[in-house]
């Protein structure tokens, strides 16, 4: 009978989730699961989207878009499809020389990023709107639309000068990173290959810091070394967020955080928003061939800000050709990525964990490519457990929470 019962249960099933089990690409959501969902707000803290959204052959933010055609994993038709009400739309910069020279040039980059977000959601103000306070995304979302808060990855464009962070506020800002992959004037990485710099902060890192909380900025800890963690984790006079990291139990990558950490990051209120990044939810077999390509491929494109739309077109027709000629082997599923969501919230409970997946910036698994599959995740955590009001705080209350205390920490003189 249990035989029978099985084989028929079987047949009946649709093919991608009979297969998804064996597979790790999770269960495909329930339309139950999706308006459940539908009623919570979702917040990711760290969108790389903004880079797409300036990218030269015309790509926009109204279409459907299919990642594997031009590697876009954000677009208003997605985020609607998959229940994916907003986030922190970061301006990042790459890590560069620390001479006056090019902290000059990269102030510009970023304070160009920052208009081209206000200008994305000024082009289209039903389908977006700027939140500048933790209540505004209720607000936001209960209006039908997206929710656009802005900040920084790494500090590395406000130069020498931490009063430059004050400009970054008044046009949106609310949440900063320190540093990215390498180490620079306020704080080490926790990538950089020569090892530690400062050893934590550096003496102008404590002033940003101190700038930070007093503008009223949520403090993100992702890309930091532990040493810098720890220092913000004791200074900070707000929770500190990690927007966009993972576990050392799971994986022993520099990227990730040991749980001892993630116990005094709650312990203080702070949150860390998992992160579906490849290369840090897992060890992969190594796939040389593919990587000799892409290396020699960007090295022959030089910088994507410089592109035409042409040259932009012909790279992505290049990516497609690598793509099928070196496929991707051994990619993290959603399942690498839920082993983390799940051991984070088992160490410090569903008060201090969320989603910061870093779409648009490397991240997405297999069975979860963009963020039109979202709900997955909510079908995930309601089958491992997890309360529905737990689910809405990992979603976007949590991250709202430390926004709250951010605010009511601030100086309403430091913006002035
Ligand atoms: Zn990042």
């Amino acid at each position: 009978m249990a035989f029978r019962l099985l084989a028929s249960a079987a047949l009946l099933l649709p093919l991608q989730a009979a297969h998804a089990a064996s597979d790790g690409s999770g269960e495909p959501a329930s339309p139950e699961v999706v308006a459940l969902q539908r009623d919570m707000i979702t917040l990711d803290t760290h969108l790389d989207t903004p880079e797409t959204v300036d990218r030269p052959d015309g790509w926009s933010i109204m279409d459907w878009h299919d990642v594997r055609s031009d590697y876009s994993q954000v677009d208003l038709p997605r985020m609607k499809a998959g229940e994916f009400d907003g986030g922190f739309w970061a301006i990042y910069t790459p890590q560069g020389p620390l001479d006056a020279e090019h902290y000059a040039k990269v102030r510009d980059f970023a304070v160009m990023r920052g208009m081209s977000i206000r200008l994305m959601v000024a082009s289209y103000p039903d389908q977006f709107e700027l939140a500048l306070k933790a209540d505004d995304a209720a607000r936001i979302n209960a209006e039908g639309k997206r929710i656009v808060y802005m900040s920084i990855e790494n500090a590395y464009p406000l130069g020498m000068d931490v009063s430059m962070l004050k400009l970054f506020y008044k046009m949106g800002v609310r949440e900063t990173g320190f540093a990215h992959f390498r180490n620079n004037q306020f704080a080490d990485s926790s990538t950089d290959p020569d090892g530690p710099k400062w050893h934590g902060l550096s003496p102008l890192g404590l002033e940003l810091l101190a700038e930070a909380n007093k503008l009223g900025m949520i403090i993100d800890g992702s890309h930091s070394s532990d040493e810098v963690l720890d220092q913000l984790i004791a200074k900070s006079t707000t929770p500190v967020v990690l927007s966009h990291s993972g576990c050392k139990a799971i994986y022993d990558n520099p990227r990730n955080v040991d749980d001892n950490r993630l116990r005094a990051l709650a312990a203080k209120g702070g949150v860390i928003q998992i992160n579906s990044y490849g290369g840090y939810l897992r060890a992969r077999k190594p796939n040389p061939e593919r990587a000799a390509a892409a290396k020699a491929l960007s090295a022959e494109m030089g910088d994507e800000a410089n592109m035409t739309a042409e040259q932009y077109s012909a790279m992505l027709a290049k990516r497609r050709e690598i793509d099928a000629k070196y496929p991707e082997t051994d990619k993290p599923t959603f399942d690498d990525f839920m082993k983390h969501l799940l051991h984070a919230l088992q160490v410090v409970g569903p008060d201090h964990v969320g989603i910061g997946m870093d779409w648009d910036g490397g991240g997405g698994v297999v069975g979860l490519e963009d963020v039109s599959g979202l709900p997955k995740i909510t079908a995930a955590l309601l089958k491992a457990g997890y309360s529905k009001d737990d689910v809405a705080k990992i979603w976007g209350g949590n991250v709202l929470r430390v926004l709250r205390q951010v605010e009511a920490a601030a100086d309403p003189k430091a913006a002035e």
